[in-house]
């Protein structure tokens, strides 16, 4: 749980540094938010094969959340093909 609070803390610092009004230091490793998406879901991988939790079977049910029980929660947004 520290690993994935410190790689949070990470995502939002390039978050702020990308689109907040916070530049970077010149002695601040240059991460990019791609980078720091990838090192949260290797932590959160990690964490479901320490409690032996199939991590698809977790995502398809949020999955299925938001495609019933939210499924009117957030406008929808019309693609090209439905139009
Ligand atoms: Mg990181």
């Amino acid at each position: 749980m520290a690993r994935l609070t410190e790689e949070v803390g990470e995502l939002a610092r390039e978050v702020n540094h990308v689109h907040g009004e916070k530049p970077k230091k010149a002695t601040e490793d240059a991460n990019t938010i791609e980078d720091e998406l990838g090192d949260i879901v290797f932590v959160i991988t990690c964490i479901a094969n320490s409690l032996q939790i199939d991590l698809s079977d977790s995502f398809n049910k949020s999955m299925m959340k938001f495609e019933t029980r939210d499924k009117d929660r957030w406008t929808k947004k019309v693609t090209h093909q439905e139009e």
